[in-house]
């Protein structure tokens, strides 16, 4: 493999290379170059979206997922209306700049209009300061729009995997690939700065499947990206056939960061999350996901007691700090890296807002 190139974009082949890349002293190089690169474009600062997973509620059945429909074994929950915008007060008087919400997939009118309630009263008790991203999975258009008119102007729809014979092994067969597409689509018409991501490391997964997924991003004009290794829900169809030895999870967290930087070097003005399942494999997982070009953390505000009922995957980090302690945590961890924390600030994708000048 050749050293990091400077011409202005990798090709699918030289991508592909770096994904197989297993010289540490290249890869070293590697993560160095996706770290200029987001200092040259989205600059040193690490913006906050204080993440309240508020209920573990889901009509869904996804193959890989802790909280599906069919996970007897789950205590499910919904947080109240007023324990929610306790948090969100929690980061506004923090100065979190802006927080998501999260909770498994329902399409009732009862939830609709829960929401709707949710997102008109965070802008209000935050004077509209807060910025409010939804992971709130499949929805309408018209759902879509209605959020959005309450005030959500971010929006996390993962494709968990760009190919689609592979997205119909982790989903059941009313679970369409082609939704998840035209949802995404449906967010970035109406407005939305829209997000997505995959799974790496996933059973059956190519590092030719994972290079297409970055082409993906370009291709649907992505803003954000939220995406992390495969950590294995044991209780599921596919933690059952997963291996999960200590060689495949360290290889899982290393595909993690070459998707992060090479995501980073090809599409330059996005927002990429380090997210907390880098951290489920490695203590130290977050800030080397920063150092590979990261610029977004998503700290969990979820009040304590719920934490250890909304387990996406097993082993799941900080489930039992506080909000408090998560903030302490974090700014060290941040600061360690060399990064800056974005307070009070949107921190919205540079990519969007570039768009939007044209
Ligand atoms: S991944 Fe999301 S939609 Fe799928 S089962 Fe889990 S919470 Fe539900």
């Amino acid at each position: 493999m050749s050293s990091v190139s400077n011409e202005k974009e990798l090709g699918r082949n030289e991508i592909l290379s770096f994904m197989k890349e297993e010289n540490e002293e290249k890869l070293k190089e590697l993560y160095k170059k996706a770290y200029k690169i987001k200092l040259d474009n989205v600059g040193d600062k690490v913006y906050y979206r204080g993440i309240i997973e508020f209920s573990n509620i889901c009509q869904k059945n996804c193959n890989y997922c802790g909280i599906r429909k069919s996970n007897s074994d789950v205590h499910r929950f919904t947080m109240s209306e007023e324990e929610i915008l306790e948090s969100a007060k929690w980061s506004y008087e923090n100065s979190y700049g802006s927080l998501v919400l999260q909770s498994g997939e329902r399409q009732d009118e009862e939830y609709i209009e829960f929401v709707t309630g949710l997102i008109e009263k965070i802008k209000k008790l935050s004077n509209g300061e807060l910025g409010i991203t939804l992971s709130l999975g499949e929805q309408t258009f018209e759902t879509y729009e209605k959020w959005y008119n309450a005030g959500a102007h971010r929006y996390l729809l993962r494709i968990e995997t760009s190919n689609k014979e592979l997205y119909n092994k982790l989903h059941p067969a009313d679970h369409k690939f082609e939704t998840r597409i035209n949802c995404l689509k449906d967010l970035k018409k109406i407005g939305y700065q829209v997000g997505t991501g995959v799974m790496i490391g996933l059973p059956e997964q190519t590092e030719e499947d994972l290079v297409d997924d970055i082409l993906f991003f370009k291709d649907m004009d992505i803003d954000m990206i939220g995406m992390g290794p495969y950590i294995v829900s044991e209780k599921t169809p596919i933690g059952e056939i997963a291996q999960n030895s200590k060689e495949i999870k360290k290889k899982r967290f290393e595909l993690g960061l070459k998707m992060i930087a090479l995501t980073r070097i090809y599409l330059k003005d996005i927002n990429i999350a380090a997210t907390t399942a880098l951290q489920a494999l490695n203590p130290v997982g977050r800030e080397a996901g920063l150092k590979a070009g990261a610029n977004i953390i998503m700290p969990v505000i979820t009040h304590k007691n719920y934490r250890k009922d909304y387990q996406l995957y097993d082993n799941k980090p900080c489930i039992d700090d506080n909000a408090v302690e998560c903030k302490a945590c974090l700014e060290n961890r941040i600061k360690g890296v060399g990064d800056k924390i974005g307070y009070g600030e949107w921190g919205d994708s540079l990519h969007y807002k570039n768009k939007k000048k044209m």
